[in-house]
């Protein structure tokens, strides 16, 4: 066979089912485009359903499959039902993108336990309680693929972000062992460490952290911040054939960021 005629299968997710949680914007949404563009039905998860809706319509108006299903990843039931739903409608899932994500930025002398647990349950435990979730409907489908979001902060330390960076250590820790548990199963757990992507949660961090902008512009060899649309090939790539013996890696995707001295 020619490189030419078997390359397409590579990154071909015709007919496969993903979830993106936090699928409704920035993100998450650059990487449903990714891969309904890639042939995948897109299930858009997140809290509010006007955005989902939204965020669905904007898929649905370039050709797209996408439906929105509503979850909030810090319920164990709630990501059961997600899932449910999901295999109810489609009959399978393939993909699961663990995006869903906030940051509380503070001193961390100032936090209270509530913000501290609430960064960590939507961060870190979403992300492993939608894997659980995933994990018997994946199986069925004879494997499958879980591409969990890391960050910058998963390397290195952040003064104003000290439960965000510990979940996002914790989410590349989670990826490695879930990665090993689940390799018997053909289920693939990957890890994604976005650099600085213009999103609302970004937004808000360059109205509260002085000067973060212009310091991220002159970090970052590509001397840009990311857009969303830099997020669609890597989750394509962990989502498609083309990475089936890529499992508990972590890829950044960052314009340099993390290489630069
Ligand atoms: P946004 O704030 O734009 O989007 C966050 C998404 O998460 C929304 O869709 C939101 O939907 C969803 N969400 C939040 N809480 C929950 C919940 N409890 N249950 C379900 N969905 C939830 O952020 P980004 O697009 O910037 O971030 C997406 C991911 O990428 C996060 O994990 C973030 O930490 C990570 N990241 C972002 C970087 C950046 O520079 N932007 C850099 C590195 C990592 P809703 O409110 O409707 O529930």
């Amino acid at each position: 066979m020619s490189a030419s005629s078997s390359a397409p299968a590579l990154f071909d997710l015709t007919g496969k089912i993903a979830i993106v949680t936090g699928g409704n914007r920035g993100i998450g949404l650059g990487m449903a485009k990714g891969l309904a563009d890639a042939g995948a039905m897109v299930v858009v998860a997140a809290r509010d359903e006007v955005k989902s809706e939204a965020a669905v319509k904007e898929l649905a108006a370039t050709g797209a499959k996408a439906v929105s299903i509503a979850v909030d990843v810090t319920g164990a039931a709630s990501c059961r039902a997600l899932v449910e739903a999901t295999v109810a409608r489609f009959g399978r899932l393939d993909i699961l993108i663990n995006n869903a994500g906030i940051n509380i930025r503070k001193v961390p002398e100032s936090y209270s336990a509530e913000e501290w647990h609430r960064v960590l349950d939507i961060n870190l435990t979403g992300s492993f309680l939608c894997s659980q979730a995933a994990y018997p409907a994946l199986c069925q489908a004879g494997g499958g693929k879980i591409v969990n979001i890391g960050s910058m902060m998963s390397i290195f330390g952040a003064s104003f972000a000290v439960p965000y960076a510990a979940s996002k250590g914790g989410v590349v820790q989670l990826t490695k062992a879930l990665a090993t548990a689940w390799a018997k199963d053909n289920i693939q757990v990957n890890a994604v460490l976005p650099g600085w992507i213009d999103t609302d949660l970004t937004r808000d961090a360059r109205r509260q952290v002085e000067g973060l902008h212009e310091r991220i512009e002159a970090r970052t060899p590509a001397r840009r911040w990311g857009e969303p649309r830099d997020m669609a090939g890597v989750a394509v790539f962990l989502s498609a054939p083309a990475s089936d013996f890529i499992t508990g890696a972590t890829i950044t995707v960052d314009g340099g960021y993390s290489v630069q001295g």
